[in-house]
C-alpha cells in the first residue's frame, strides 16, 4: 500500500493550498515554489505514486487532468502564447512528491526543453 503524501492532505483541505479547481476526479492548485509566472499542479484525487503505477482504470482521471490543464491555461490567459505540461517520474525524472502530478507552467517564454 503506497504511502500518502502532503498532496492527499491538500485534496482533503487539511492543509492550506491555493486550490483553483476540484471535482470528483482531480484537484488543481498553485505550486508553493513557482518556477514560472503561472505554475499549477494538477493531480488525481486518488493516490498513484508514479507514472509507472498508472493502470487502465486510472485513464478517466488522467484524461480529466488534461482537460483541466487546458481549462486552467485558458483561464490564466496563457493558452494562446502557450505553456508547458510536465510529469516527472522517479529519481532521474526529478520527482519529489510521490503522488503523480502534472506541472502546468506558463506566462513566459521557456525555450526548447532540450537544445
Ligand atoms: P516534482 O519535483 O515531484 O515533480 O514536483 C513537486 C512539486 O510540488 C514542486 O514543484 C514543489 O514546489 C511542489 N510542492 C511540494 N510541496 C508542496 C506543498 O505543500 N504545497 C504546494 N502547493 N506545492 C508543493
Amino acid at each position: 500500500m503506497a504511502e500518502e503524501t502532503i498532496f492527499s492532505k491538500i485534496i482533503r483541505r487539511e492543509i492550506p493550498a491555493d486550490i483553483l479547481y476540484q471535482d470528483e476526479l482531480v484537484t488543481a492548485f498553485r505550486d508553493i515554489q513557482p518556477k514560472a509566472p503561472t505554475h499549477i499542479l494538477i493531480i488525481p484525487n486518488h493516490l498513484i505514486p508514479t507514472v509507472n503505477d498508472v493502470k487502465a482504470s486510472d485513464e478517466k482521471a488522467l484524461g480529466r487532468m488534461m482537460t483541466v490543464a487546458a481549462k486552467l491555461a485558458d483561464e490564466a490567459g496563457i493558452a494562446e502564447d502557450g505553456y508547458r505540461l510536465i510529469m516527472n517520474c522517479n529519481k532521474h525524472g526529478g520527482q519529489e512528491v510521490f503522488h503523480i502530478h502534472m506541472h502546468l507552467l506558463g506566462g513566459d517564454f521557456m525555450g526548447p526543453l532540450v537544445s
